[in-house]
């Protein structure tokens, strides 16, 4: 897994001006019901109609579901996702940035790697919208 998460760091800091150069984040992989409810959903029916696959958390771990797979590309495309929130996190960029504004740029970042290894991308237009009108006002 380290070697992995190597490799996705070192395409982050190729693909943004983020500084990369902090220990890894810890990596956990557990049950989609424990992950809704470290990320605080604690209704099982609330918790399937969420959609939680991960969640990167402020004690600089990354949760993933059992399902995650390193030969997935689909599911290292959503580490890497949370790797860059891990980064944004790391680089203070929460301080002066809207929540919004650093969950497009993580999906964008998704994306172009998807782009890369021939996926789909998982952003559409009207959640890139959605997210950046929470930033205003
Ligand atoms: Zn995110």
């Amino acid at each position: 897994m380290s070697e992995l998460v190597l490799a996705l760091l070192t395409w982050l800091s190729a693909n943004t001006s983020y500084d990369i150069g902090f220990p890894q984040p810890n990596i956990v992989m557990t049950t989609r019901h424990n992950l809704c409810q470290l990320y605080g959903i604690n209704d099982f029916d609330t918790c399937n109609a969420s959609g939680l696959r991960a969640f990167y958390d402020k004690h600089l771990t990354i949760y993933l579901g059992m399902d995650f797979s390193m030969n997935s590309e689909h599911k290292v495309s959503g580490l890497l996702h949370e790797l860059a929130h891990y980064i944004q996190y790391r680089n203070h960029v929460h301080d002066h940035t809207c929540l919004g504004h650093l969950e497009v740029e993580a999906y964008n970042l998704q994306d172009h790697w998807r782009r890369e290894h021939g996926l789909e991308p998982v952003l559409d237009v009207f959640n890139q919208v959605l997210l950046e009108a929470s930033c205003q006002g």
